[in-house]
C-alpha cells in the first residue's frame, strides 16, 4: 500500500479536469467572489499522520459544514431532548426548503437542513447574547482544530445577513409553531455568523478527528461529544450530509460526510482518519462537483467505505 501522500495525490490528479465543472454559489454576494477554479484536500489520521494536497490551507467559508458543530454543541448542552425540537431523518427536500414545515408542525426533519439548524441556533442562544453564543461556536471550532487564529468571515457573514430572506422565512414560519423562543433577528446573526466561519482544508480535516474516533479528540485526548452521540451525528450526516443528494453521496462515497455550499466538505472514516474536501463549484444539488468526485476516487484508492 503506497503512502498516504501518494494516495490523496493520486486521487486528486485523477480529477483535475473535474475542477471546471459546475457553478460556484452565488445567493450569498460574497461567496460569488471566490475564485471558482481553486481545489485543496486533507486527510489527518486518528494516529495524526497528515496529508495534503493543493490549496489544502487557504480559508474559504465552511457554511452549512458548521452545522455538524452545531448540533455537537447542542448535544453537549440539551443531550437527547434536543432531538424533541429537531428530527434525525432526512428531508429529500433543498437544504432551504420550507414544504415539510407545513405538514410537520414546524419541527424541521435534521439538523442539516436550515430550518433545523436555525432551531439548534435558537436553542444555543437561550441565555446568552449573540456574541457569547457566536463566540462559544468559534471556541469550539478554534479548539477541535486546535489553531486559535481560526476566524470569521465578516464580508461573508454581513452579505447572508442582509439577504437572509428565505431564512427569516423558515424561522418566523417556525415560530408561528411555537418552536422558535429567541428573537429571529438574533437567530438569524448567530446562524450567519457560524456559517461564515472560515477554514483550511487541513483545518477541517483536523477539526472532525473527533467523529473518527467515538467522539473524543484523539491528538489531543479530549473528550468533544460522548460516543453514543458521535455516532448519532455520524449517521445524520451519512442519511442527510449532502441535502436532497445524501443518498448519491452514499452511493458514491459511502462515507459519512456534510457538504457546505463555499464547496467544502468533509468526511468521517470511522476509526481510521478525517478528509476535508474544497472546491467551490457546486453541482445541481449545491455540492462541490470536483470535491465529491475526489473523494470518490479516494475510497476507490483507500477501500475507505462504511458501507
Ligand atoms: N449559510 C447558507 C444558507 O443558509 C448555508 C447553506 C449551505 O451551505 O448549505 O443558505
Amino acid at each position: 500500500m503506497s503512502s498516504l501522500q501518494a494516495q490523496l495525490d493520486l486521487a486528486c490528479e485523477s480529477i483535475q479536469h473535474e475542477i471546471g465543472i459546475g457553478k460556484v454559489a452565488d445567493y450569498i454576494p460574497a461567496l460569488a467572489r471566490v475564485p471558482a477554479d481553486k481545489f485543496g484536500a486533507a486527510i489527518v489520521t486518528v494516529g495524526g499522520e497528515k496529508a495534503s494536497f493543493g490549496d489544502a490551507s487557504e480559508s474559504f467559508s465552511i457554511q452549512s459544514i458548521s452545522k455538524v458543530f452545531a448540533i455537537t454543541a447542542a448535544l453537549n448542552r440539551y443531550e437527547h431532548r434536543i432531538w424533541d425540537r429537531v428530527g434525525h431523518e432526512p428531508s429529500g427536500n433543498a437544504f432551504n426548503s420550507i414544504v415539510q414545515l407545513e405538514k410537520e408542525n414546524g419541527i424541521p426533519r435534521n439538523p442539516f437542513i436550515n430550518a433545523g439548524a436555525l432551531v439548534v441556533t435558537d436553542a444555543l442562544l437561550k441565555d446568552q447574547s449573540i456574541t457569547e453564543c457566536s463566540d462559544q461556536m468559534l471556541g469550539l471550532v478554534q479548539q477541535l482544530a486546535d489553531d486559535h487564529t481560526i476566524t470569521v468571515d465578516n464580508e461573508v457573514a454581513q452579505s447572508e445577513r442582509s439577504t437572509s430572506d428565505r431564512n427569516a422565512g423558515l424561522a418566523h414560519f417556525m415560530r408561528s409553531f411555537g418552536r422558535i423562543e429567541s428573537d429571529i433577528s438574533d437567530v438569524l446573526d448567530v446562524y450567519c455568523r457560524q456559517c461564515a466561519i472560515a477554514m483550511s482544508c487541513e483545518q477541517l480535516a483536523r477539526s472532525t478527528l473527533y467523529l473518527a474516533n467515538g467522539g473524543t479528540d484523539p491528538i489531543a485526548e479530549i473528550p468533544i461529544v460522548e460516543e453514543e452521540r458521535a455516532r448519532r451525528i455520524n449517521a445524520m450526516m451519512m442519511l442527510c450530509g449532502h441535502y436532497d443528494a445524501s443518498g448519491d453521496f452514499a452511493h458514491r462515497v459511502g462515507l459519512p460526510g456534510k457538504s457546505g455550499v463555499g464547496g467544502g466538505i468533509v468526511v468521517v472514516v470511522p476509526d481510521v482518519a478525517a478528509v476535508a474536501v474544497w472546491s467551490p463549484r457546486l453541482n445541481a444539488n449545491g455540492n462541490s462537483h470536483a470535491g465529491t468526485a475526489a473523494l470518490e476516487a479516494l475510497v476507490r484508492i483507500t477501500k475507505w467505505n462504511v458501507l
